[in-house]
């Protein structure tokens, strides 16, 4: 989508520390990391917020379930533990409407969140 920072990352118009990529999403190291490690996993293909799902988008977010796992053993977090967070709208927080999954660790997380 024209004017989207994700999209620009994902088509390497932007800058970006992509960690991993495949047909179906891309992950990059966040610009403000919030914990020791800070990906986001975004689906390649431009989706506002978890509101602009349809159905046919199951299997691709199941995907980035299966990416994040990926490369939680790939940064030595598995064991230790992670946090993954997605964010919607203004109340969830989100700043930008491209569909992510955040996944952070390396360090303890705060407990309760929100
Ligand atoms: P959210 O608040 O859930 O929409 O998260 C957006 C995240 O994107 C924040 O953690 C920002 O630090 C991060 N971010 C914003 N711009 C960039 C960028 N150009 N590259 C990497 N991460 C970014
Ligand atoms: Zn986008």
């Amino acid at each position: 989508m024209t004017g989207c920072i994700f999209c620009k990352i994902i088509a390497g118009e932007s800058p970006g520390t992509i960690v991993f990529r495949d047909g179906q999403a891309t992950a990059f190291r966040d610009l403000l990391p919030a914990a020791p490690v800070h990906i986001l996993i975004v689906p390649n293909k431009h989706i506002d917020s978890v509101n602009a799902l349809e159905d046919e988008d199951e299997q691709l977010i199941g995907h980035l379930f299966t990416v994040a796992r990926r490369i939680a053993a790939q940064e030595g977090i598995a064991e230790g533990g992670y946090r993954l967070i997605v964010n919607t709208n203004a109340h969830g927080g989100q700043t930008i409407f491209h569909l992510h999954l955040h996944l952070l660790g390396g360090s303890r997380m705060k407990h309760p969140m929100g």
